[in-house]
This record gives structure tokens, sequence and C-alpha cells, in this order.
């Protein structure tokens, strides 16, 4: 608070509100409008508005390999720390021919503002390499991650940098990363990944974690809403870790899941879909298609559904312009991250539908990413129960902060959201101070 540069003032945020519009579906320019609303409605001090905005750290490696031919091939790999000042960077490292800078940098800020909702330890990062693994042989996977673990040696670390999978990259790619990482400081350091296999320091409850996250904020909201569990019905697109694990959890709890789908399409039942088993149709036909007693609905139609939670679980920008007034869901709750573009936003809250955002809506899988870490650094496991008990009193208390700082500031669950996890992270660099 003392320290001039970062001393709050009234004016000087001017964000260019025209920017927001440009493009509906860039991810940097989703997360940036929701920052600059959430970050002028906190009148925060324009030093550190500047500080927020820019990556601490934009990190990019070379990544050569010896391809299974004997050629020598270069890849370029990229690492962001977005904010480190409430901890070690967390996010995952992405391998896709589609990764950016600018992807990285918004994905990277995005880790910061979620960890601070559900008030993490941790700063935000992210991470790929520009290529194409299915086109990859195992040993020549293995090399460019290694390679490319090896080039971070700076950065990464249980204190600094803590990488998880994303995109493309599993428990393997995270063995991997610990062992070359363990290889080079001398010992083992399991804290260096989240997202390991249990059998190396994997935590329990890691892989329903985000779908658990959801059933946990989506009843607190069918709880406000005062809609009873029982009568409750739920449309969700994606049927992957997240949807699927929403689903069934959801359906275990007696809400009735009317409408399920994956890439090639979904079903629709009214009277209810029997999740565990369309999970185990999915094992023996790989997608929903064909599932028996229920109709087919294609992937837009679903999101227009007559039911009371929507749960995009699936992609970014399913959510737009284009049909946002069309949705009858009184609740949506953000599986997926990005799902839905800023122009949406706007539609959604004049419906006054009550939207579970994506920082908070799909942060279970990140507080786990947590509990592994303090079990790595601990050296001492839990079980799964105490996990998702853990997990559910944060979910929890988050939503009831967000809620909180929604009411306080009249503005809508996302700006609420975005409100809080920056209040976080400005709170810290003010306790701080600027180091020079
Ligand atoms: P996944 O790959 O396990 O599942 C994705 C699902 O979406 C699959 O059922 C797939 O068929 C379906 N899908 C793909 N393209 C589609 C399309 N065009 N239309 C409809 N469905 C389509 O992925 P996941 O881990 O479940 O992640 C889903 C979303 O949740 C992503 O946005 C991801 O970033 C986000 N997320 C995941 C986690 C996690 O712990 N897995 C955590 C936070 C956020």
């Amino acid at each position: 608070m003392s320290n001039p540069k970062t001393r709050r003032a009234q004016t000087i945020i001017k964000p260019d509100r025209d920017r927001r519009f440009v493009t509906e579906d860039n991810p940097f320019e989703a997360m940036m409008s929701r920052f600059d609303d959430a970050a002028r409605r906190l009148n925060l001090e324009p030093g550190l508005y500047k500080v927020l905005r820019s990556p601490e750290k934009q990190i990019i490696v070379s990544v050569p390999i010896v391809r299974d031919s004997g050629e020598i091939e270069v890849f370029t790999g990229i690492r962001v720390l977005h904010n480190t000042s409430r901890g070690p960077a967390k996010g995952g490292i992405r391998f896709d021919m589609a990764v950016t800078l600018d992807e990285v940098k918004a994905l990277a800020a995005w880790m910061t503002w979620k960890c601070a909702v559900v008030n993490l330890p941790f700063g935000g990062g992210k991470g790929g390499v520009i290529c194409d693994p299915t086109t990859m042989s195992v040993g020549e996977l293995e090399r460019l991650t290694r390679r490319y673990t090896a080039e971070l040696m700076e950065t990464l670390g249980p204190d600094s940098d803590v990488p998880a999978p994303d995109v493309n990259t599993n428990e393997r790619v995270m063995a991997w990363i610990m062992d070359t990482y363990s290889m080079r400081v001398g010992h083992t350091v399991t804290a260096v990944v989240t997202g390991k296999p249990i059998e190396m320091g994997g935590s329990l409850g890691r892989r329903d974690a985000t779908g658990r996250g959801c059933l946990v904020v989506t009843k607190e909201a069918l709880a406000r809403l005062e809609i009873p569990i029982d009568k409750a019905t739920v449309a969700v697109q994606g049927f992957g870790n997240v949807g699927s694990t929403a689903a069934r959890l959801m359906a275990a709890e007696g809400m009735r899941i009317v409408a399920v789908s994956d890439k090639k399409g979904g079903i629709h039942d009214p009277s209810g879909i029997d999740i565990p088993a369309a999970l185990e149709w999915v094992k023996e036909h790989r997608f929903l298609e064909g599932f028996p007693g229920a109709k087919s609905v294609t992937n837009e139609e679903l999101l227009t559904l007559k039911c009371d939670v929507l749960v995009p679980a699936a992609l970014e920008n399913v959510i737009t312009s284009k049909n946002a007034a069309q949705i009858k869901a009184r609740i949506i709750c953000e599986g997926a991250n990005g799902p839905t573009t800023a122009r949406a936003d706007a539609i959604l809250d004049k419906k006054g539908i009550f939207v579970i955002p994506d920082i908070l809506a799909n942060a279970g899988g990140v507080t786990v990413s947590y509990f592994e870490w303090v079990q790595d650094r601990g050296g001492y496991f839990w079980d799964e129960e105490t996990v998702n008990e853990r997990l559910e009193k944060i979910m929890s208390k988050a939503f009831t902060e967000v809620v909180g700082m929604a009411e306080k500031h009249e503005v809508g669950m996302r700006i609420g959201a975005y409100m809080l996890a920056i209040e976080r992270v400005a709170a810290m660099h003010r306790m701080r101070g600027l180091y020079a």
C-alpha cells in the first residue's frame, strides 16, 4: 500500500472498450476483456494493472531431436509464467501444431486467476511445443519432452514452475519431465510436475477432480435458485474426462441427465439417460452414437435444450452471440475452459442465467493438482475420501466467495470471480511492494 508505484488511483485505466468485440473467439481477447472489466470495477491502481497484464516471463526455446530416421529436426517450445506472486507457476503443457505464444500467454494468465479464485498458493503458467504428436513415435516424443525440459531447467522446479498435462500430453509425459528434472538436480523431485501416475506420487481422486468440482458448484447453484437436486435436469456437452465424470456424479446425486454428447453428436432422453450404461456403451463403441432408447441431437441443439443445468464440457466458444438468446437452462456450469464468448456473456446476463464461470467451475482439477504437490512435498499420501472432502470444502468456499463478490459489486458471477482473483493477486503485490 505504501509503495507509491502501486498506490490506488481513480482513473487512467482506459481499456479500449471496442477491442473486446473485435474477434469473438480469440482466447486472449476473451480473457483480457473480462480482466479489463473486473480491474476497472475494482479501481485497480494503474501501475498494478500494467503489472498484472504483463506475463513475468515468456520463454521460447529450440528443441532439437534426432528423429527415428536419423535426421535432426528442430521444434519450437514455449513456456510462459504469467504471475508467481502467490506461489510457483502452475499450468499445463500441450503438444500441438496450433500452439502460439499469444494463446499460451492467455492460458497462463487464465491459470493465475483460476488458482487465485480457489485461493491456492500458486501463480499461473502454461507451455507448449509446436509439433504434431500423432506423427511421432514414443521414442521421439520422449526425446522431445526431455530436451524441452532440459531447456527449461532455469525456471522449472517445485518452488518456481510446476507443469501438468494438457492437450496431447499425459501421465507418461509428466513422468519423463519428472525424471529429466530429477537427473539434472541429482535427486528425485516428484513435486516438479502434477498429473503423474499414482505409483510415482500422483494423487488419488485426480481423474474425477474436475467433474467433482463441477458437481459441488452446481449443487451450490441449485440451492441458491431453490431447485431441488432430485428435480434438476442436466444437459452435458462433451463426454470425456470432465463431462462424463460430471454426468456420472450428478446422476448419482439424483439429478436427471437428459442429454450428453461427444464430438460425433449427442443423445437426448427427457426421462433421463442411464449414465453408467452410456459409459459402458462408449467403452465398447467409442462414441455415444446409437445408444439404445435415446434420440439423437446435434451438439448445437443440445445447448438449447430445455433443462435446468447446462454443462459445456468439451470446447471453447460454443456459447456465442448467435445462440445465447436461445439457451433455456437456468444454470450454466462451465466445465470447459472458455466455452462462452464475451458477447454471449452480455446476453446470458440479460436473460438472468446463473453462470458458474470456468475459472471457478473447473478449478477442481488444479485444486487436486495442488493436493498432489502438497502430498509429494510432505511425503505423506491421503486416501481418496480425504482428497474429495478437502476438494469439496475448497470449491464450496470459493463459490460462496464469488457470490459474495458478485453481490457486493452487483455484477455477474464471471466478473465476480475475476474481481475476487485479481483482488487476491493485487493484495499480494501491494504487500510485497515492487522489487527494484
Ligand atoms: P477430453 O478429451 O477427455 O474430452 C473431450 C470431450 O469433448 C470428448 O467427449 C469429445 O468427444 C468431446 N468433443 C470434442 N470435440 C467436440 C465437439 N466439436 N463438439 C462436442 N463435443 C466434442 O477432455 P477433458 O479433459 O474432458 O476437457 C474438456 C474441457 O475441459 C477442455 O476445455 C479442457 O480444457 C477443460 N478442462 C479440463 C480439465 C481436466 O482436468 N481434464 C480441467 C480444467 C478444464
